[in-house]
């Protein structure tokens, strides 16, 4: 599909391009149509992409699982966004090792699968409330969440409406963000309230 039909179907929604399978030369192309926003699930390579790339000021958003051992190198790296804050554990790691306000997104498992990371929907809004009060160097800016992976449309529409039930009632406690949608279920994320997408192999076929 070409980039503008894209842009056009994700409308209103704030398209975050992942380029964690592709190199800087696709990063370039999506940058000469407009695109600012990028993301990575490795930090190393958010490291290798911003270094190479670092005249044209992307914004980088870190979107995987982050390794306690990553967690200074990455702090290094003030990505615009850290949407993969899976746990109040990683939350207060992380905190104690900032110097600076990180914007992050809290993770949510609301497919219940073993697989994801992320906390379970049930305790997302206490999780959400612990961490924006304990760790005064995170800015809970909204949730993050990975549609169930399943072919039942029915199923995945079901997790995306459970994080957007969270993310509706923590819109008094700052949320803004709701960032859930890929390439294969994106249209049905917007449908069910996102306003971030994360788009990765659709962009480059
Ligand atoms: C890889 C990845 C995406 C993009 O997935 P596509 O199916 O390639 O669009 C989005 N979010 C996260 C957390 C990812 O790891």
């Amino acid at each position: 599909m070409k980039f503008d039909e894209i842009l056009k179907k994700v409308g209103d929604a704030k398209l975050i391009a992942v380029s964690k399978n592709v190199s800087e030369n696709e990063v370039l192309e999506l940058y000469k149509q407009g695109q600012m926003d990028f993301g990575e699930n490795r930090v190393q390579e958010l490291k290798r992409k911003k270094e190479i790339l670092s005249e044209l000021n992307l914004n980088w958003h870190f979107i995987g699982r982050l390794q306690t051992n990553k967690i200074n190198h990455l702090i290094s790296l003030r990505p615009t966004l850290w949407q993969s804050c899976e746990s109040l554990e990683m939350a207060r790691a992380v905190d104690k090792r900032l110097d600076f306000k990180l914007d992050c997104l809290l993770q949510i498992n609301s497919a219940h699968e073993d697989t994801k990371q992320g906390v379970d929907p049930d305790k997302a809004i206490e999780e959400f409330l612990r961490i924006k009060d304990e760790c005064k160097n995170l800015n809970l800016v909204g949730v993050m969440s990975i549609g169930a992976h399943e072919d039942d449309a029915k199923i995945v529409q079901k997790s995306f409406e459970l994080t957007r039930e969270i993310y509706e009632k923590l819109q008094n406690h700052g949320a803004k963000i709701c960032s859930m949608g890929m390439s294969s279920d994106f249209e049905l994320a917007i449908k069910c309230g996102s306003n971030m997408v994360r788009l990765g192999t659709i962009l480059y076929k």
